[in-house]
């Protein structure tokens, strides 16, 4: 029996590892739930799973709660839920950068982190990959274009990858003209074609600012360069991602989009348990297609890659001014080609520095929404 605590889990990801833990009551429990505000969904999941520990963590535990459940509130709680004794996997599902220090905590304590929080990797991955060794963890991943990649580089040694080939649905705006993309609304955004996710991710699907943080998340993951990482746009979502190997053979991983799958493999991970869902069916699936990535019509791809060439603070710059900029998009309060100009503009005015320590990239991290909401600011003034 797995012990596992789920940061994040009134949202999407934490959904669907709740309905994991419900297929196999037997090998996995929940130790400890977490939510940001959610405090109502948070109480019924809660009050359904029995953890030892429920936070809250930018809110007030709410009434009628039982005490079966330790509640807390405050970011230190999440950390405590990062580190539970009783916890032998961490699901980091939580949006956003805040995602980091949890991580951090997790691997510190030898957890192994089931990662669905890409912004770990993206804003600081040497300290992550640091952290991990120093402290025994262990990161497996969670999106699904990694545990893709994962799952065809079983029985793969050293040496034997050529190149990894991530796969994106290319969002709602794939086929759109530049003068198209200029007029989308945040609702057309939110309107994904084939995945079911929160608000924050598809956007940045649209974007494609996902799939540059994706490339990043996929080179400290699997130590590959940058070289030799791709991206193809695939809109059936068929193809969760592949690997080519040295003598040329590729590996695909492939099924139906749902992130049930890729959670319950990282956390039976590297065991396969039986899981009843919708059958992959080849005819059903028809006809699978590739597309090159526009990247002068969805500029936030490039400038994500770029920053993660440059490393030190620069993907945590990236990141940073992307999450502002996805506020005001979602806000209307920034055009959808808006959304890359403040990226663009948040890079050239954040001078690349050294992310020796968590404390240097929240500091880029701050100073980088600053000028982003500068950026914003200047646009359309309150
Ligand atoms: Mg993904």
């Amino acid at each position: 029996m797995k012990g596992i605590a789920i940061l994040g889990a009134t949202g999407s990801i934490g959904r669907s590892a709740l309905a994991v833990l419900d297929q196999h009551p037997d090998r996995f429990r929940a130790v400890a739930l977490t939510a940001h505000r959610s405090g109502e969904a948070l109480a019924a999941l809660a009050a359904r799973y029995r953890p030892a520990l429920a936070v809250l963590v930018g809110g007030d535990v709410p009434a009628g709660v039982d005490g079966a459940t330790a509640w807390r509130t405050g970011r230190e709680a999440l950390l405590e839920a990062a580190t539970h004794p009783d916890a032998d996997v961490v699901l980091n599902a939580l949006v956003g950068a805040a995602g980091l220090e949890p991580t951090l905590a997790a691997l510190r304590a030898g957890k192994r982190v089931a990662l669905a929080n890409k912004e770990s990797l993206v804003c600081g991955g040497p300290l992550v990959l640091e952290a991990a060794r120093e402290g025994g963890g262990e990161l497996v991943p969670v999106d699904s274009e990694h545990s893709a990649i994962l799952q065809c580089l079983q029985g793969a040694r050293a040496g034997d990858v050529r190149r990894l080939v991530i796969t994106a649905s290319g969002g709602p705006f794939r086929g759109f003209s530049a003068e198209q993309l200029a007029g989308v609304t945040p609702a057309d955004a939110l309107r994904h074609p084939t995945w079911n996710m929160g608000a924050k991710v598809t956007i940045d699907s649209a974007t494609l600012a996902n799939k540059a943080l994706e490339v990043i998340e996929a080179h400290f993951l699997f130590g590959v360069g940058y070289d030799s990482i791709e991206a193809v746009v695939h809109p059936q979502s068929i193809i969760h991602s592949m690997v080519e190997m040295v003598d040329g053979s590729v590996l695909a991983q492939m099924g139906f989009p749902t992130m049930e799958l890729p959670v319950l493999y990282a956390l039976a991970y590297p065991e396969r348990l039986p899981y009843t869902c919708r059958r992959f069916d080849p005819v059903a699936a028809g006809t699978l297609t590739f597309e090159a990535v526009r990247q002068a019509d969805f500029p936030a791809f490039a400038l994500g890659v770029e920053a993660g060439r440059s490393g030190g603070t620069a993907p945590a710059v990236y990141n940073a001014a992307n999450e502002v900029a996805v506020k005001h998009f979602l806000a209307g309060r920034l055009s959808f080609p808006g959304i890359a100009r403040a990226i663009a503009e948040t890079l050239e005015r954040c001078p690349v520095a050294a992310a020796h320590s968590l404390h240097d990239v929240l500091e880029a991290d701050a100073r980088a929404r600053r000028c982003a909401e500068d950026f914003v600011q200047r646009l359309a003034p309150c």
